[in-house]
């Protein structure tokens, strides 16, 4: 252990990006990957997709359900995203913060504002698809969503993109692994901003106080 590691502080951080994007993806595999991240498990009144596990993709409600979390001051933010609900429960901030892990937020933009705004600290990253080619086939290729989901998932692409300035950091998703590489260097830095670290307690003092007994005791007879 050196003397002056500085302890680390944790922090959210969101990605956002339009759909067909492949963020999800992008989101669980940091997850998985261990390197001490975690999801965080939004609340959604969407149904749920083939695959999609309850209480680990989404924790899945209906509107009223939604709307006393909304009540009960349960939500760090939530928005209407192509007419569902979806929002954040501050608890898995919490589980995070109290785990001592990243929590990873994918959600809209709109999300990633209020996020701005009552957590300062979160990091903001926004991800580029590589192409609009690309973007269309994964768009297209889900066959989940009909001529008129898609249509509407371009028109919010477009919004979407214009916010990307708004963000700290933007990547381009052209090779998973590549993105994440990038994402965690960007934690990494992030980790390492001195107001993020407790610099009393990393040992910055102790390593001061240690140079000017050196320079008292051994050196004391040579003028600066
Ligand atoms: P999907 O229905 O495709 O899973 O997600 C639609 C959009 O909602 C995506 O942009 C996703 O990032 C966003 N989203 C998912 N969870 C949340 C959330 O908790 N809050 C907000 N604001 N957006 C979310």
């Amino acid at each position: 252990m050196s003397d002056v590691a500085p302890a680390f502080r944790t922090f959210p951080v969101v990605l956002s990006a339009p759909s067909g994007t492949g963020k999800t993806t992008l989101a669980h595999a940091l997850v998985q990957r261990g390197d001490g991240f975690c999801f965080s498990v939004s609340a959604t009144t969407r149904g749920a997709r083939e695959g999609e596990r309850d209480g680990i993709d989404y924790t899945f409600v209906d509107r009223s359900t939604f709307a006393a979390m909304v009540d009960r001051g349960e939500l760090a933010e939530w928005a209407e995203v192509h007419g569902d609900l979806y929002g954040t429960p501050t608890s898995e901030l919490d589980r995070a913060a109290g785990r001592g892990e990243h929590v990873v937020l994918d959600i809209d933009v709109q999300g990633a504002r209020l996020i701005r705004e009552r957590v300062p600290e979160a990091v903001l990253v926004f991800v580029l698809p590589p192409s609009v080619e690309t973007l269309m086939v994964r768009l297209t290729g889900r066959g989940t969503e009909g001529a008129a989901q898609v249509a509407r998932r371009l028109r919010s692409a477009l919004e979407e993109l214009a916010a990307a300035p708004e963000f700290d950091y933007v990547v381009v998703n052209d090779d998973l692994e590549g993105c994440l590489e990038a994402i965690r260097g960007i934690v990494r830095a992030e980790a390492r901003r001195t107001e993020r670290t407790d610099l009393l307690n990393s040992g910055l003092e102790r390593i001061r106080a240690e140079i000017g007994r050196i320079l008292e005791e051994d050196y004391a007879n040579l003028s600066a």
